[in-house]
């Protein structure tokens, strides 16, 4: 056992999913895809002179996010100006919030692999904007401006996270929360959400924080865990070696899986924080927070235990509601009239292992080509007894090939199982035939061989017989036999 336990506050930059950007009219458009410098203007080049105004949907969306972390909203809010210079910032400072950020005093409950639960603090969560975006190229360097001024909101946490597993469950449930509420895609890979971990480990038992550190650059859920676990491993290495660990900026090599370090002993900023004079401060009303809070949608963890109350499993149902899209198809299904605890095995242990082997993750199962209608088909056609559970493997992989319909692959494939008794009593005699053993031990009361015979009768039926008639059809020849 460790001696010592890691210290985690995490810092998360969420661009908002508005129409336009957070002070002028430009549209917020996917700056990995579109023509760079094309939704430009001189509000968010940063040209003298110009003036920004508040996107009332953009604060709508904070505070949306402020109520679901159960925050408080503050009724005054103050933007600042962050001064610092760098290439993708134009106008030499950031709009901000500094000393009354939007939301303050919330906490987000985070689910453990060991079925326990725990409340992470959230400090605050302020509005600000995105900058540009540098592109190095051969010994170049291009900045789109599309990204500047995109609506951002910052949200950081308490240091209450006690391990890598504890980051990747808040990192994995805020990054559902925003799904859930509208206002991010969630898509880590396009950069619309980043992940920053500070890290300080101290010995098991103290209250101290000690000096960290800070990682960068993380581009899925899946790196903010390992690259949380190797840092924690590398401070814990110091100690132990009787060093210390110094102030740094770390860097995630996504392709290689290690830790890269930027920045060393960096002493505290200094960006000069002052009320941004060009911006009233914005005012929110009671009224308005109350009407958001009416309109909050069903969140993970209300979804969750809605769905254990219709039969599911503590597990399988976070499995479903941790991705917004997961939960939306599995709520389809079941719409199309499937049983739900048959509709979450379906897409847990088939779908999921169908698009685990495509490499297509979970979040993108709107993109298979199993309509959620066809999922609920298939397992109609199951429970008719239209086909067994073998052959509904082999439809599934079908439709996750070419889609269509499940009764026409069955039909295609020929996998209808038969009804016709005649077949399958002349398939129970060959099998008693050649086994004279097993039906005299059957005899004896040996219970157990009736297992053996029934999958050598199955195995004749080559999935075509149903398996509750061939069993009682057994059954009755047995026992005419002993
Ligand atoms: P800054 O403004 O310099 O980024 P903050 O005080 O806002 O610093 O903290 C940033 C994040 O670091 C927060 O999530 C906070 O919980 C976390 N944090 C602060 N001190 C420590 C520490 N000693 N170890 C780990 N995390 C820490
Ligand atoms: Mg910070
Ligand atoms: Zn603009």
């Amino acid at each position: 056992m460790s001696a010592y336990e890691a210290v985690i506050g995490l810092e998360v930059h969420a661009e908002l999913l508005t129409e336009s950007k957070m002070f002028c009219g430009c549209a917020v458009v996917d700056s990995t895809t579109a023509e760079p410098n094309t939704v430009v203007c001189p509000i968010c080049l940063g040209m003298p002179g110009v003036l920004p105004v508040i996107n009332r949907r953009a604060v709508e969306f904070a505070i949306r996010v402020g109520l679901a972390l159960n925050c408080q909203i503050a009724t005054t809010n103050v933007f600042a100006r962050k001064s610092y210079f760098y290439p993708d910032l134009p106008k030499g400072y950031q709009i901000s919030q500094y000393e009354l950020p939007l939301a303050i005093n919330g906490w987000l409950e985070i689910d453990l692999p060991n079925g326990s639960t725990k409340r992470i603090g959230i400090r605050r969560a302020h509005l600000e904007e995105d900058t540009g975006k540098s592109i190095h190229v051969g010994g170049s360097s291009l900045i789109d401006f599309n990204r500047s001024g995109v609506p951002l909101l910052e949200i950081v946490t308490e240091p209450d996270i006690r391990s890598a597993e504890e980051a990747e469950a808040y990192g994995r449930k805020l990054r559902a929360i925003l799904q859930y509420l509208g206002v991010n895609s969630g898509d880590m890979s396009k950069g619309v959400l980043r992940m920053e971990p500070n890290i300080s480990v101290r010995p098991v038992g103290s209250n101290e924080l000690r000096t960290r550190t800070e990682v960068k650059n993380l581009n899925s859920i899946r790196s903010l865990a390992r690259a949380s676990a190797l840092e924690i491993e590398r401070q814990i290495k110091i100690y132990e070696s009787g060093g210390t660990v110094t102030q740094a900026t770390l860097g995630w090599d996504e392709a290689r899986g290690t830790l890269v370090m930027q920045r060393e002993k960096e002493s505290a900023h200094d960006y000069r924080y002052f009320p941004e004079p060009d911006l009233p401060p914005l005012v929110i009303s009671p009224e308005w927070i109350e009407a958001i809070r009416r309109s909050l949608p069903e969140l993970p963890d209300a979804k969750r235990n809605r769905l254990i109350a219709l039969g599911l499993g503590a597990y399988e149902a976070s499995v479903l509601v941790a991705d917004r899209a997961v939960a939306d198809y599995f709520e389809a299904v079941v719409a199309s009239g499937a049983e739900p605890k048959k509709a979450a095995n379906w897409i847990i242990n088939e779908l999921f292992a169908r698009m685990n082997k495509a490499a297509l993750p979970s979040e993108n199962i709107a993109e298979t080509r199993v309509a959620p209608s066809a999922l609920a088909e298939l397992i109609r056609l199951v429970d008719s007894g239209t086909i067994n559970n073998n052959a509904a493997k082999k439809v599934l992989d079908a439709l996750f090939e070419r889609g269509g319909a499940p009764a026409e692959i069955v039909r295609q494939l020929g996998l209808e199982q038969t009804q016709d008794t005649a077949l399958i009593e002349a398939a129970i005699l060959k099998v008693l035939e050649a086994n004279p053993a097993e039906v005299a031990r059957f005899c004896n009361g040996e219970e157990k061989v009736l297992k053996f015979l029934i999958g050598q009768v199955m195995r004749e039926g080559r999935g075509k017989f149903p398996a509750e008639l061939t069993n009682a059809l057994l059954n009755e020849h047995l026992r005419k036999r002993c």
